[in-house]
């Protein structure tokens, strides 16, 4: 059971397209692979140097993480996790692949699973995003000389570069379209250039969601359905309550990672509860205050099961065998 590597990145493009991604992050390619043929994908939350040595242990092609490598490129010039994960990848020709912001912001995708598990109706997307369409131009790799490589690099509007065995991909903000047809024109000169403008989704793409219960719950029953709702039941979570949590609860909203300062917006929106993780003590003395509550579930908590329940439907869509590598909670509690 393979993939084509070509055939892979494109279904996973295609699923959760780069243009949804925040302008802050880097999703997507994180090291280019030697690879042509994938037969098994390692998936995880965090690229750590542990995840990375299991998921090789085990002979993955391509592993997708879905935090970044890292924000901006660095150079390989010091002795550091980052020299470290890109030498075990390369000596491998092994892709990294991460589906950070782009993930988060898929519509009916796997950063929505609390609204899924809790069974909400009603659901909206608790901060729309208004992204500019990307255009795409696609051409074949062997006209990319380190000359052309270079003049990409520097250019205002290329946002990445993704080049899979013969074909290229230069993905540019469609607010300069003009712009960026007349630079790869120019650039590559009497070269065969398929042009594609990636169209804005018809759906609601953003942050957060929020929506009903199916009725309204008791305070400890809610607190129990929460325990109840990850795949994995090892063992209990920790959850932190900030403010008090109400006697019932019928809206609940929340946002994967660190989303408290979507908090106001939450609540905005009429949440009796708002999940998310990393609530710092300000916005906890806030929620005090406002008679508001948030409960922190926790950034790795939370985020794991959406990469667990990721894997289960990359899995059910890919040619490949692909598994999930669960990782370390870096907070440990000691009482
Ligand atoms: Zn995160």
């Amino acid at each position: 059971m393979a993939m084509n590597a070509h055939d892979f990145f494109s279904f996973l493009e295609q699923h959760i397209p780069n243009n949804l991604q925040e302008d802050w992050d880097n999703s997507g390619v994180q090291v280019v692979g030697e690879l042509n043929e994938i037969s098994k994908v390692a998936v995880f939350l965090e690229p750590t140097q542990k995840n990375i040595i299991d998921a090789l242990a085990f002979g993955a092609d391509c592993l997708i993480s879905h935090h970044p490598l890292s924000m901006k490129a660095q150079f390989l010039s010091r002795k550091n996790s980052y020299t470290d994960i890109v030498r075990l990848l390369m000596k491998k020709g092994a892709w990294l692949y991460a589906a950070h912001t782009s993930l988060d912001s898929l519509p009916n995708g796997n950063a929505f699973w609390i609204g899924d598990a809790c069974k909400l109706t009603d659901r909206k997307v608790l901060e729309p995003s208004e992204k500019e369409n990307f255009v795409r131009f696609s051409f074949v790799k062997n006209h990319l000389s380190d000359e052309i490589n270079e003049q990409i690099d520097i250019s205002p509007f290329v946002h990445s570069v993704m080049c899979c065995e013969n074909i290229c991909h230069v993905f540019c903000f469609c607010e300069k379209e003009q712009e960026a047809q007349e630079f790869i024109m120019k650039i590559l000169p009497n070269c065969a250039i398929s042009y594609t403008k990636v169209a804005y989704p018809m759906y609601t793409a953003g942050l957060g969601e929020y929506g009903k219960l199916p009725r309204k719950y008791q305070r400890e029953e809610f607190l129990s359905l929460l325990q109840n709702i990850f795949i994995s039941q090892e063992k209990k979570i920790q959850y932190k309550i900030c403010g008090k949590l109400p006697e019932q609860i019928e809206t609940v909203a929340y946002c994967l990672g660190s989303g408290s300062d979507f908090a106001p917006l939450a609540f905005g929106k009429g949440a009796d509860v708002f999940l998310t993780g990393d609530v710092k003590y300000h916005a906890a003395v806030a929620c005090m205050e406002n008679e508001q509550c948030i409960i922190d579930m926790g950034h790795f908590e939370l985020e794991e099961e959406m990469m667990r329940r990721f894997t289960k439907e990359l899995a059910a869509q890919v040619a490949c065998e692909v598994r999930f590598f669960s990782g370390e909670n870096p907070f440990s509690y000691s009482i």
